[in-house]
């Protein structure tokens, strides 16, 4: 039977450009142009490499997010991933990350999945908590933060690297996983997986498909919510200190003042 993997990846705005809150204090996303988070690309990475082991595996790639969040979905397939679902209504606007696990989830529950592989954080959210969130709703077990991961006989395998000790974990299929960015360089889009993803199917579900109400989610059901927020304050010109026999010892009041030391 076929191994079906489900890939979630994350529609984030660039960190390059600059970023604004809107006036309900959510991230302005009309405002900057977005991207496939990088540290999705990973997990696609091992998506790909666990189907090319496999006999017949099949590889979709899931996102939550605006109608822009295609262009993750586009650069996955075009990295090779089979299928694409995108989940997009507007009563998502403002969603935390318990509102998101329960909206992926409940998709990856309607795609069908024999393991669900996750980035280790998002680059923009950077929680780290939706893998984990996604596994407890699934009610399947979770191996988090891999650097290596392999699926065999039915069981997904991986090694976790720890600062004193590294973990070689496994568990029963069906299961979620999250990669590290250690998990192994993500391969470039060839211009044919370009122009091959552009005839890939791409399914677009809203909140009624998966039996979602609107006050589950967006920020009404958030379980967290930005009270104020201040822009940053325009950089100022720093400290020189000039060397003249004292430097050392002023570079270590500047420290001490700022309780770095
Ligand atoms: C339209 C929209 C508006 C939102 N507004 C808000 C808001 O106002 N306040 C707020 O707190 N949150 C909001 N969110 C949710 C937020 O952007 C994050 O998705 C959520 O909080 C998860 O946190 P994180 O990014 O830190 O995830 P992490 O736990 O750091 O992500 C880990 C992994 O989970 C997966 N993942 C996470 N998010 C998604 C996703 N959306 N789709 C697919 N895979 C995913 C990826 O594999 C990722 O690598 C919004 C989301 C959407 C789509």
């Amino acid at each position: 039977m076929s191994l079906r993997i489900v890939v979630t990846v994350k529609y984030v705005p660039d960190a390059t450009g600059d970023r604004h809150f809107a006036d309900d204090l959510t991230v302005d996303r009309d405002d900057v142009d977005g991207l496939l988070s990088e540290l999705d690309e990973y997990a696609v990475e091992q998506a790909l490499q666990i189907a090319e082991n496999a006999d017949d595996a099949e590889v979709t790639v899931l996102t939550v997010g605006p109608e822009d969040a295609k262009d993750a979905l586009r650069k996955a397939l075009s990295m090779g991933a089979d299928k694409a679902i995108h989940v997009e209504d507007d009563d998502l606007h403002g969603t935390d990350a318990i509102g998101t696990s329960l909206v992926l989830a409940k998709a990856i529950e309607k795609a069908g999945y024999d393991l669900v592989i996750s980035g280790m954080a998002s680059t923009d959210g950077t929680m780290g908590v939706v893998p984990a969130l996604v596994a407890e709703r699934l009610g399947v077990p979770q191996v988090t933060l891999l650097s290596a991961v392999s699926v065999e006989d039915g069981r997904v395998k991986g090694r976790r690297d720890g600062d004193a000790a590294s973990e070689q974990l496994e568990a029963q299929l069906p299961a979620v996983v999250s990669v590290t960015d250690q998990s192994g360089e993500a391969r470039y889009p060839s211009f044919k997986g370009i122009m091959a993803a552009k005839k890939k199917p791409v399914e677009s579900w809203d909140l009624s498909d998966l039996d979602i109400e609107a006050e589950e989610v967006g920020l009404d059901g958030a379980f967290t919510k930005v009270e104020t927020a201040t822009e940053r304050p325009a950089r100022t010109a720093g400290t020189i200190v000039k060397d003249e026999g004292e430097g050392g010892k002023q570079l270590a009041e500047f420290l001490a003042s700022q309780k770095f030391i």
